[in-house]
């Protein structure tokens, strides 16, 4: 569910955690990063749940955060990069995204959101065609699993996957990997030959878990239950990489 409070008359107000001017891994390029408050998961490695969670940011007009990026458009157009709305889940404030890519497109910019996929059925066509690509998490493939690990189910993510499969639309496919949790060998092949079925997966990112959001679950008051897992040997996240690659996604990153 998103909290828009927005009406259709007024311009789109967004809750904005924080932008970064010169990001290099969301997306191709150098690139604004804008970091939107609120999420639909509950992922138990989230490592900003001080926004994710509880809705904590800044209200920003569209206008105003298109006005700051235009002050850098001519440098990512120059540097190969452009614009990328991550959160928390840029989908969770799908009026403010919709208006920030129309914007970006206007000036000319490459656009990208970084999503879980579980609302992507928020995405209507025109919102998809402002979208250059998507960066995805499908953030495991058993379905208990993932329930079990971000608190809903998997299918909207996959639903949105395969939406985004038969537009054509560029994506980047990302793959948190907890030791004991996403590990299973069998469970990677299976979702490494669905991404590489899917036809639009440019790119597998596999990210080790860390623990560096631990201190907010504290400061919060919220249970972290993954304190006693440790981040992933090199040994395993190469084993995990090398199932991609053998997928095809000679690519496969981090
Ligand atoms: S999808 Fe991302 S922001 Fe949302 S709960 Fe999971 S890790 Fe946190």
């Amino acid at each position: 569910m998103n909290t828009e409070q927005n009406s259709e008359e007024t311009a789109p107000l967004g809750l904005v955690h924080s932008v970064e001017s010169c990001g290099t891994v969301d997306g191709p390029g150098v690139r604004f990063i804008l970091f939107l408050s609120g999420c639909s998961l509950r992922c138990r490695y989230c490592h900003n749940p001080d926004t994710s969670f509880v809705r904590r940011g800044k209200e920003r007009s569209a206008d105003d955060v298109l006005e700051e990026i235009s002050r850098y458009a001519a440098f990512m157009k120059a540097a190969g990069g452009g614009v990328t709305i991550s959160g928390g889940d840029p989908l969770f404030q799908p009026r403010f995204t919709r208006a920030i890519l129309k914007g970006c497109k206007a000036q000319g910019l490459h656009t990208c959101i970084d999503t879980s996929g579980h609302l992507g059925a928020s995405v209507d066509d025109e919102m998809l065609a402002d979208i250059d690509l998507v960066l995805l998490d499908i953030k495991a493939w058993n379905p208990e699993v993932y329930q079990e690990l971000v608190k809903q189910p998997l299918q909207p993510t996959l639903d949105f996957a395969e939406r985004l499969a038969a537009a054509g639309k560029p994506m980047w496919l990302r793959y948190v990997l907890v030791p004991g949790i996403t590990d299973n060998p069998a469970d990677v092949e299976k979702l490494a030959r669905y991404a590489a079925g899917l036809g639009n997966v440019q790119r597998v990112d596999v990210l080790p878990f860390h623990q560096i959001g631990k201190f907010k679950w504290e400061e919060l008051g919220l249970e972290y239950t993954l304190a006693d897992v440790e981040p992933p040997e090199p040994q395993l996240t190469n084993s995990i990489k090398e199932i991609f690659r053998a997928n095809g996604f000679a690519d496969c990153t981090y």
